[in-house]
């Protein structure tokens, strides 16, 4: 049996399908259709109702392979590795996308091990080559200065992590219709050496600016740590969360979970203001989805002007105070 076909690994949390399932499943669409092939998605996980998995045939799944046990409640690398080289065994796809998120960047390697597969991490692009069919995978390389397309020519089957929020999800289509096919977990590919014995969130990791939908987010242009208390009245003001750019976190004036772009988060919310933030290459990499863009710069040649839906040419310490007062006067 040759290889055949496209996956996407579907993500859940407490039987919620994560929206990065999603995304994927927009990626692993446009592979399939070029390949003219079946999209399949792949869910490991516990309690997941009917519901649930007909999502993934609305976001555009074909078929959804589903391998639900208690057992699998939380995420062990040994076991849901375990499970996904048996179905890449029997099943045989030509490509697996999963996401670049702590899972799929843990599974994903360890499974391409043993499946002797080619893996390409932290992709931005994907894309079929016309005259081999091979996956192109696109990321940055040598410390983000390049972009570089990988392929796999010989071995099979192709394996790639995207980034999350790297492309939007898939809007649902609630008359695509699709196959779920329910796969009782083998005991055998429990590894009952590892055990989950509890989940704790890492300090910091609160901030949740890949989550949120608006983002107020502020760069060298600051002048100084203090200043952000500027930024931090806006954000509360719109309900809004603080975002950096690297030059700001590199100087200490903020945390790393704050930092969008390229070696920080990718983000996607409805309304990114980019306040005293140039717009490097590196930067405008994080925020490629977001909705609607408002850059506040002095410099009228500013990078950031040219990808923003509004600009306000000024100085921020004028602006920003103005916004604020803007908004309470609106409030009233
Ligand atoms: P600057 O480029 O210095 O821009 C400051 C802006 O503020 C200027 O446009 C200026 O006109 C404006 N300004 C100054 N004073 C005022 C004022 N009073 N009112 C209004 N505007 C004012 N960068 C990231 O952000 N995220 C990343 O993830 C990231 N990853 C990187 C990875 C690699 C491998 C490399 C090489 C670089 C990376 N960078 C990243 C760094 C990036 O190249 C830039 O250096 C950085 O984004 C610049 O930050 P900035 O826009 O705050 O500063």
């Amino acid at each position: 049996m040759s290889y055949r076909g496209v996956w996407t690994i579907a993500e859940e949390d407490q039987g919620i399908i994560r929206e990065v399932s999603y995304e994927l499943l927009t990626r692993g669409r446009r592979l399939a259709d070029k390949l003219n092939v079946e999209l399949s998605s792949v869910l490991i996980g516990s309690d997941i109702t009917d519901a649930e998995l007909n999502q993934l045939i609305y976001r555009g799944a074909d078929k959804v392979y589903v391998i639900d046990d208690p057992r699998l409640k939380r995420f062990i690398v040994e076991n849901y590795g375990n499970i996904l080289v048996d179905l890449i065994n029997k099943y045989k796809p030509e490509i697996i996308v999963a996401g670049a998120t702590t899972s799929g960047r843990t599974l994903m390697p360890y499974v391409a091990a043993r499946v002797d597969a080619g893996l390409t991490a932290d992709c931005t692009e994907l894309d079929i080559e016309e005259k081999t069919k091979n996956l192109l995978q696109t990321r940055p390389a040598i410390g983000g200065n390049i972009l570089a397309t990988i392929k796999t020519p010989n071995n099979r089957p192709q394996m790639a992590t995207v980034r999350v929020k790297s492309t939007k999800p898939s809007p649902a289509n609630l008359h695509r219709k699709g196959k779920i096919l329910k796969i009782e977990l083998n005991s055998r590919l429990i590894d009952g050496r590892v055990e989950n014995i509890g989940f704790k969130k890492a300090e910091g990791e609160t901030v949740g600016i890949q989550d949120a939908d608006i983002i107020v987010s502020g760069g060298r242009g600051l002048k100084k740590k203090e200043n952000f208390a500027l930024l931090e009245e806006l954000a509360k003001k719109l309900n809004g969360v603080i975002g950096a750019s690297r030059d700001a976190v590199d100087r200490g004036w903020i945390s790393y979970p704050h930092q969008v772009g390229l070696s920080g988060r990718t983000v996607s919310p409805k309304l990114y203001i980019a306040i005293g933030i140039s717009g490097s290459i590196q930067h405008l990499a994080g925020i490629k989805t977001a909705e609607t863009i408002i850059a506040i710069n002095n410099d009228p040649d500013a990078q950031i002007f040219k990808v923003s839906d509004f600009g306000i040419v000024g100085d921020l310490f004028d602006v920003v105070p103005i916004l604020c007062e803007k908004i309470s006067e609106e409030e009233k």
